[in-house]
């Protein structure tokens, strides 16, 4: 069996003259978490899409196990796809729900528990979903998706509508799917740092092209920023300028570049000057790139 369960060739998907996916390559293999990470726009709901052969590519090679999705329709039975916003029906339990798909599927009754207890909604099971918080609806989307045995998850930002703690446990979950269940795993966001922390391998889209590919150390390796707090960003921004520092500022936090050998410590002597002619600065952390910096480089 080939490792390789999800493979782009040179793929381009146009909408009119627009080019939303511009000769992409991309290769999920069985068993990793694939983090897709790209701005709103960028073409991961679009690629996602042509992968599971719901949009028909213009040009290129789309196979979804070895078969052309759009053509054979069949090669998506074995995956389990999560939306932003899982289409649930609201006065429906949620036990209701994952049993009609269990029959659907020939699933146990000891296969759909497993996959209740997994998500952990063991005890809102006869909650309609109108009651259930947008993460645990998440959930529900999961275990549905777990129900039908799939090989791999494709999910298209499950976690933009969620807010961080829900948004956490969705990642851990994934994670947990992934290593236990040894189920592949692709996952889009906008936000890189959510992905970072559990893909085997990210890849960066932007404008329909894929940018950059590799292991979440290989992304940010040599891109380091240090965020500072303090009391009077623009005093500060005017020193950096003065300086020759590269940076961006966002309400009072001010963002030096500081990936360059030697960078950091001449930041720090530059603060250390800045504090002494009296001027305040409450915190300085070394924090991980944004999508805005790796697109930047
Ligand atoms: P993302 O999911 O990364 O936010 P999308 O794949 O949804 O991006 O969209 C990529 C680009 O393609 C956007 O510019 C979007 O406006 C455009 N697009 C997506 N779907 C359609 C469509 N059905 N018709 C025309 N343009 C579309
Ligand atoms: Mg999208």
């Amino acid at each position: 069996m080939p490792s390789s369960i999800l493979m782009l060739e040179n793929v381009t998907k146009k909408f009119g003259k627009f080019k939303a996916l511009d000769n992409v390559n991309i290769s999920v293999d069985r068993g990793e978490i694939r983090g897709l990470v790209g701005p709103n726009g960028a073409g991961k709901s679009t690629l996602i899409k042509t992968s599971l052969g719901l949009l028909r590519r213009d040009y290129g090679k789309v196979l979804l196990f070895g078969k052309d999705p759009f053509f054979d329709p069949e090669a998506r039975e074995r995956v389990g796809v999560i939306y932003e916003r899982p289409a649930l029906p609201a006065s429906m339990p949620v036990i209701e729900f994952l049993s009609k798909a269990a029959e659907i599927y020939g699933s146990t009754k000891e296969h759909l528990r497993d996959a209740l207890e997994l998500v952990g909604l063991e005890d809102q099971a006869y909650k309609p979903f109108s009651q259930l918080s947008a993460g645990q609806r998440q959930r529900a989307a999961i275990a549905h998706a777990l129900v039908s045995s799939p090989e791999i998850i494709i999910a298209d930002e499950p976690t933009s509508n969620l807010d961080p703690v829900e948004r956490n446990k969705i990642l851990e979950l994934f994670l947990e799917i992934n290593q236990e269940r040894k189920l592949t795993i692709l996952i889009s966001s906008h936000v890189l740092h959510e992905l970072l922390r559990i893909s085997s391998t990210i890849t960066i889209i932007k404008s329909g092209k894929i940018i950059k590919s590799g292991t979440p150390d290989e992304i940010v390796r040599n891109i380091s920023m240090t965020r500072i707090r303090c009391k009077d960003p623009e005093s500060l921004k005017e020193l950096l300028s003065s300086l020759g520092f590269s940076f961006t500022s966002e309400g009072g936090n001010v963002y030096v570049k500081t990936e360059e050998k030697g960078i950091a410590s001449k930041l720090l002597n530059a603060l250390s000057d800045y504090i002494k002619k009296g001027n305040d600065i409450y915190g300085i952390e070394f924090v991980e790139p944004g999508i805005e910096e790796i697109l930047e480089e």
